[in-house]
């Protein structure tokens, strides 16, 4: 089973420049061969010993310097500079901690059937990959319910690129119907798996820039399937669920329009070590309390602190 392990990474902390280095269960693995599949294990590269010279004496007691650096987990995706945020919500910790004991069951449907539980476990690594990709994809303005029944309709045919690339486009039509949009999602499908197949020897690419290049891809799928199917976490994988509610809950500095302009707004406070956390935690939510219309703020955990329960 390619279950995604989440980074341990602490982001608010940091380090003296002399130390060990260690790289975590979400650093980011090699692209390409099935061995690259399961997440790497944390490996800490020993520091060897620095020769010292002979100590001199001083004369004078001289100002010891310590220099401080984000340590490579603690960097976002292309070794960015860690930023320490200037601005953060009011509130937000004990609203987190709201959400998760509401979500403490685990009973929505993106518990059960969401992407990391619509592919086949006993496939070969890259073809588990693919079908994550797959599963995302047909996920978009779609229930979880119709995008798993649809899953399990493609896979009891066998689910690899080959067989998508085999199967003409009325028949995947039917076996993918109802999800939402469903003839744009035929054409995505034939075209990405193509690409896949003549640039990637059939598995996906471990880059949010080259997934977010497949047709039919967009940042919250890259985001997500960077997470289930590569174990990295790479960003905030926002969909309509978490943009409302960290609207709601004024979770971005300013409200913003569009799920990436939510994401960029919630990279620049969250701590990193949640950022894989919030996707599965807000959609679920968003399923069961949170509504979009009629949201449940009578037995919401969070109605004295949230500031839109008032105007809903
Ligand atoms: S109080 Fe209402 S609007 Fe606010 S988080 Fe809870 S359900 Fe959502």
């Amino acid at each position: 089973m390619c279950s995604p392990q989440e980074s341990g990474m602490n982001a608010m902390s940091t380090r003296m420049v002399t130390r060990s280095r260690t790289r975590g269960p979400g650093a980011r693995p090699r692209a390409g061969g099935e061995d690259s599949a399961p997440l790497g294990k944390g490996e800490a590269a020993a520091e060897g010993r620095k020769r010292h010279s002979p100590v001199k004496r001083q004369q004078k007691p001289q100002r010891l310097h310590v220099a401080y650096e984000a340590s490579d987990g603690e960097k976002g995706e292309g070794s960015e500079p860690f930023k320490v945020p200037t601005w953060e919500p009011q509130d937000w910790q004990q609203q987190l901690v709201n959400i998760r004991t509401m979500r403490s069951k685990k009973d929505a449907p993106v518990d059960q059937l969401g992407a990391e539980h619509c592919y086949d476990a006993s496939a070969p690594p890259k073809v588990r990959r693919y079908q994550v990709l797959l599963s995302l994809m047909l996920s978009s303005q779609t229930k979880d319910q119709v995008t798993a029944g649809a899953m399990q309709r493609l896979r009891a045919r066998g689910l690899t690129v080959d067989s998508i690339l085999q199967t003409d486009d009325s028949t995947l039509g039917k076996l993918i119907y109802p999800v939402g949009f469903w003839r744009n999602k035929v054409k995505y499908i034939k075209q990405t798996s193509a690409i896949l197949q003549q640039r990637y020897g059939g598995d996906i690419p471990a880059s949010v820039p080259e997934l977010v290049a497949l047709p039919g891809v967009g940042p919250k799928m890259a985001h997500l399937a960077m997470a289930v199917a590569w174990g990295t976490v790479s960003g905030i994988a926002v969909d309509t669920h978490v943009h409302r509610i960290t609207n709601r809950l004024r979770w971005t500095k300013k409200p913003t329009k569009s799920p990436e302009e939510t994401r960029v707004a919630l990279e620049e406070w969250l701590p990193r070590e949640l950022w894989s956390e919030i996707n599965g935690l807000l959609v679920g939510f968003g399923q069961q309390t949170c509504l979009p219309v009629h949201p449940r703020c009578q037995a919401c955990l969070n109605q004295s602190l949230c500031p839109a329960a008032r105007g809903l």
